[in-house]
């Protein structure tokens, strides 16, 4: 092996980030709590329960990254007295707070939805009236996949919402955007500086979840430069190396952007069939320093996440030019399980291939019924 990337997280995203770098010679280690993670089958798994866990780590690989969002910061501090860690730290730290994230993207002109901090009811109640009503309460911290929000509507919901959020202490409430369709951009930067952009994935939740994105976007060729634009302010300003996403709002007026995360993200699992150089790849390569593959589309591709209960593989596979990816997780509801690439050659594929995949998928496909690629 010509290079170890030791990775913070032993999830789906860790697993297939090394599935991209063995090709490259390039071996990943992970610390994380559980050893029987999904990553396990790919490199050694360090247990970040273990007392001398992350000394241990810290020693396994030449450099590191990430593809847990919440590492702790005194974790990175700690190996970087010694390696060398993408992305940066200000983008983990920046990325764990919503507060900071929304003052990065304000000092970036990058457009956002009003918002106000809130560290008591007073000052929920003063939100209220500056912001009007509705808002998105969200704590500032430790949130994902919706959890940790509450939709505010009508001022006797104050005490409510209090009552729910307000033990987190730090919160911030969001004016209510008015979207048309969310939709995220993807983009690498590499160790010299140089950034490349994959197509704007548009993405559809269920219950809170990711259930499929669709690449490129529809009618996104006037969305793509700006946020194309507005995720480079970032990466340059960060002076990132490694893969970056951006999760925005289609709204009326524009764009707005909701959060990043300094990582590979589900939105972009597409591009391992679908692009030239998928994000997986590029970030090991931007890891390890390494020039940068293109990011160019290869076909229109929907990606669909399995998501609480398994599908029979035989009867994924039996889809024309369907791709599985497997996580090796145990069902759970709610729980990311794997995700299905379809690369659908037209319209009226598509729209078979969903019908299909619908038959054979255990849980609700929440597929719209106008789906275009
Ligand atoms: P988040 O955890 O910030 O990604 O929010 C989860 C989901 O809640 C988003 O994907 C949106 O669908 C919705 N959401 C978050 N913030 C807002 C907002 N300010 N206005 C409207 N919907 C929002």
């Amino acid at each position: 092996m010509d290079k170890t990337i030791g990775i913070f997280g032993g999830g789906q995203l860790g697993r297939m980030m090394a599935q991209a770098a063995l090709p490259l010679n390039i071996q990943c280690t992970f610390f994380e709590a559980s050893t029987d993670c999904p990553s396990a089958a790919l490199g050694e798994v360090i247990s970040s329960k273990s007392e001398n866990g992350l000394k241990e780590f810290i020693a396994s690989a030449d450099v590191f990254s990430l593809e847990f969002e919440n590492t702790p910061l005194s974790d990175v501090d700690e190996l970087t007295k010694s390696k060398a860690i993408h992305p940066p730290r200000q983008a983990l730290a920046t990325a764990q707070n919503r507060l900071l994230e929304k003052a990065l993207f304000d000092k970036l002109d990058i457009p956002v939805a009003p918002y106000k901090a809130v560290d008591s009811l007073e000052s929920l109640t003063s939100a209220v009236d500056e912001l009007g009503l509705p808002i998105v309460l969200k704590t500032a911290t430790g949130g994902y996949d919706g959890k940790g929000q509450f939709v505010l509507r009508s001022v006797d919901q104050i005490d409510q919402a209090w009552k729910e959020l307000g033990p987190a202490k730090s919160l911030i409430a969001e004016s209510f955007v008015t979207f048309s369709r969310e939709v995220s951009i993807i983009a690498v930067r590499g160790i010299n500086g140089e950034v490349k952009t994959w197509a704007l994935a548009e993405n559809h939740h269920h219950h809170g979840i990711l259930s499929h994105s669709i690449v490129p976007a529809p009618n996104s060729a006037d969305l793509q430069p700006v946020a194309q634009d507005y995720i480079t302010r970032l990466l340059n300003h960060l002076n990132y190396v490694g893969v970056l996403t951006l999760e925005l709002f289609v709204t009326d007026k524009g764009l707005y952007a909701n959060e990043m995360a300094p990582r590979v993200h589900n939105s972009g699992h597409w591009s391992i069939e679908g692009a030239v150089c998928s994000q997986f790849e590029n970030h090991i390569r931007a890891v390890a320093g390494l020039p940068l593959g293109s990011t160019d589309v290869v076909r229109p591709t929907v990606m669909i996440n399995i998501i609480g209960k398994h599908p029979k593989t035989e009867d994924v596979l039996a889809l024309s030019g369907a791709h599985l990816h497997l996580y090796n997780k145990a069902e759970r509801p709610g729980r990311k399980l794997g995700h299905i690439t379809l690369m659908p050659v037209n319209q009226s594929e598509l729209l078979i291939l969903c019908r299909q995949l619908a038959k054979i998928l255990p849980e609700p496909l929440a597929l719209s019924e106008d789906m275009s690629i």
